[in-house]
């Protein structure tokens, strides 16, 4: 049975409302958004048992959801950690180069199309450059796709977030304050894209937002595939730069990714990335790719 397209919006407004009322109690913006993603999680939780995707593994039913949820601490200690070491790192260029004088609702806007497009960036060329693409594999290698997949990042990704999104941003003298909005815009978008919940949402909401049927087709295991709808917030970067795959023309044949894969076990595949480079500078005696399989 279908979710009622309408509870699509519901999972997506009702954090925004509950973290502006936790706000206007006096919470601070990061703890009252993420107590808003906890519960957003919670029902995307219950709707994959009530509503599923495909016949599958809703995260409440799968072990390695604790394992996805060792992998997004870990990459959230390392992204607070370097936030002030690229801030002290980086100089900020010339007063005037970020629009302080607009409004706080216009910077927020600039701040998460302009992120949104250094994401975008960032992805592809995770998934394009084949020195960078073992740390993303981590996100990929999954033989099932829910909620709790949203936070499954190799350590490492947070080493790449600041050098191509944190220190541009900073350079530019954006406030601080913005990185936390689109942390939870990140959240409140992304949650669903991953969730296993058989929404029919209509077909121009595809183009508009990353819904699930756009995040879905990102982890199909056909590199053809998943080497497209890069976008995490808006599918417009995909749409302009030629990457986008209309849901209405591809479905999603199974999950996951081919050729070599990281180790199932948390130790081997925080360990994946550096074994995934001895292994492709062997190669590059033989001119293959590091992403081909073995022979
Ligand atoms: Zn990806």
């Amino acid at each position: 049975m279908s979710a009622p397209a309408w509870s699509y919006g519901a999972v997506l407004l009702a954090p925004v409302a509950l973290t502006a009322l936790l706000v206007s109690e006096g919470w601070p913006l990061m703890p009252a958004g993420l107590a808003a993603t906890a519960v957003q999680v919670a029902a995307l939780g219950w709707m994959e048992l009530r509503f599923p995707r495909t016949p599958g593994r809703p995260f409440l039913r799968d072990r390695g959801a604790l394992q996805d949820a060792a992998h997004g601490a870990l990459l959230l200690l390392a992204t607070k950690a370097l936030e002030p070491v690229v801030g002290a790192a980086v100089p900020v260029l010339g007063p005037g180069i970020w629009p302080s004088a607009w409004s706080p609702f216009a910077q927020g806007l600039l701040y998460l199309a302009l992120v949104d497009l250094l994401e975008y960036g960032r992805h592809r060329l995770m998934h394009t450059w084949a020195w960078l693409w073992p740390i993303h594999a981590i996100h990929h290698d999954i033989d099932a796709l829910h909620a709790s997949r949203k936070h499954r990042f190799h350590v490492g990704e947070a080493l790449v977030r600041a050098a191509l999104i944190t220190a541009p941003v900073a350079l530019l003298g954006a406030p601080v304050a913005l990185a936390t909005v689109q942390v939870l815009a990140l959240n409140m978008v992304g949650y669903p894209a991953h969730a296993s919940v058989d929404w029919r949402l209509p077909g121009w909401l595809h183009r508009a937002l990353v819904t699930p049927d756009v995040h879905h087709l990102h982890h199909d295991s056909r590199r053809a595939v998943h080497d497209s709808n890069y976008g995490a917030l808006l599918p417009v970067w995909d749409v302009l730069f030629g990457t986008f795959t209309e849901p209405s023309r591809r479905s999603v044949g199974r999950y996951g990714v081919e050729g070599p894969a990281p180790p199932p076990d948390l130790a081997g595949q925080l360990l994946y990335p550096l074994t995934a480079l001895r292994r492709a500078v062997s190669m590059l005696a033989t001119s293959r790719s590091p992403r081909e399989p073995p022979p």
